[in-house]
């Protein structure tokens, strides 16, 4: 045992003097566009709360009622006595607005990958991810006996070589998977190009659209209704714009769903969503449907915020995304700009690797609705102060 943990603080120190040390800051009170920390408020430009739920009223209402009449927990995986009404319910509704013929709820997005891949194909089979898909994706796939294939981030050239692989390989089933927005940078998947080269190769397609559910598309329908393509496959989460607590789901064809409901690994054996969340979640997307206002506040946010920082001089990512990246390179300064900001009453994360490139770190910034004009002016003028201090204006 000495031995060992010397190893796993060798490690740890390792992380260290690479800068890469990730250091998590307390919030008492809510997540929102202002967030208490260390008795401090601040502003928050780092939650995935696109659409500014994660405390609103109806939420916790709903939350609150569900409590009250079905109880804390479920105490069961679904299939032995885990399923409620309230369930059933969610995933129908899920199905609904993503228009797709059923749903199944998972603990977490990170689960539905994990568990979507391993009943779905096998040895005979073949799937083509991108580059940059979550690592969530990149387990599942791990976890499954399909043959594997990698195209670079959104290289539509590539990915029909790959194609062109699996199916010389034999492949009985090829599946494209990519996430509809690509995290760390913002940018969307290529839908259009990927259903069409899709459907020249007999392919089918799978999305997580985790970063778009919600406030991406008419109604916040996601990726596939931004553009008007189908996805085979999605894939999301109830843990970013649709309220921000937990739970993930897979939505698509019914005999799919059905057999996942048979087979998937992280369904049959975890526990079941407590019924606050499910309740709250049904809740969420009745909010989401009707926010086009907030969806309206969302990209004006994120249109005011880029014009702000690329004025300021700012190294962006291009795009349209309400993630909006400020690169900075290195993970140190990365560090430096965000402690810079946190001084500043600005709460931003550096990201560095390995969640991105090494060379490749940034501050992420992120909208939402929750944000006012105000909040965002005292958030440029942190940032070309951090900026000059750092010294990247
Ligand atoms: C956040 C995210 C996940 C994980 O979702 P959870 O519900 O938090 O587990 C999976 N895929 C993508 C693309 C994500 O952004």
């Amino acid at each position: 045992m000495a031995e060992f943990l010397q190893h796993v603080r060798d490690v740890l120190n390792g992380i260290e003097a690479e800068g890469l040390t990730k250091r998590e800051r307390l919030i008492s009170g809510p997540q929102g566009a202002r967030v208490m920390m260390g008795g401090r408020q601040m502003l928050n430009l780092c939650a995935n709360n696109y659409l500014g739920l994660a405390d609103h009223p109806d939420l916790i209402a709903a939350a609150h009622q569900a409590l009250d009449g079905q109880g804390y927990g479920m105490a069961s995986v679904r299939f032995i006595c885990g399923t409620q009404d309230l369930h059933r319910a969610l995933e129908s509704r899920l199905a609904g607005f993503l228009e797709t013929q059923d749903s199944i709820l998972f603990a977490a997005c990170f689960d539905a990958n994990g568990g979507l891949f391993e009943p779905l194909l096998g040895a005979e089979d073949a799937v083509i991810s991108d580059s940059l898909n979550h690592a969530s994706i990149i387990d599942g796939i791990r976890l499954c006996k399909a043959r594997r294939y990698r195209y670079a981030n959104s290289d539509m050239a590539d990915l029909e070589v790959q194609l062109r692989a699996a199916k010389a390989d034999g492949a009985r089933f090829i599946m494209i998977a990519t996430d509809g927005v690509f995290s760390m940078d913002g940018y969307l998947a290529k839908l259009p190009e990927i259903r069409v080269l899709a459907d020249h190769y007999g392919a089918l397609l799978m999305v997580d659209d985790c970063h778009a559910t919600g406030f991406m598309g008419p109604q916040g329908r996601g990726m596939p209704a931004h553009f008007g393509v189908k996805a085979d496959i999605l894939t999301g989460t109830l843990g970013k714009a649709l309220g921000g607590a937990m739970g993930g789901y897979i939505a698509g064809p019914q005999p799919v769903i059905d057999l996942l409901r048979q087979r998937a690994r992280p369904y049959l054996f975890s526990n079941a969503l407590p019924p606050a969340i499910v309740a709250a979640g049904l809740a969420a997307l009745d909010l989401v449907e009707a926010a086009d206002d907030l969806r309206a506040r969302l990209f004006d946010n994120a249109g005011y915020w880029r014009t702000g920082l690329a004025d300021a001089g700012f190294d962006l990512l291009p795009g349209e995304h309400p993630i909006i990246p400020v690169m900075l390179g290195e993970a140190r300064l990365a560090q430096a700009m965000a402690q810079e900001l946190g001084g500043r009453g600005v709460h931003v994360a550096g990201f560095f690797f390995p969640v991105v490139p090494k060379g490749g770190a940034r501050i992420r910034t992120q909208m939402n609705a929750a944000l006012t004009r105000d909040d965002l002016d005292f958030g440029l003028e942190a940032f070309r102060a951090a900026g000059k201090s750092v010294g990247v204006l």
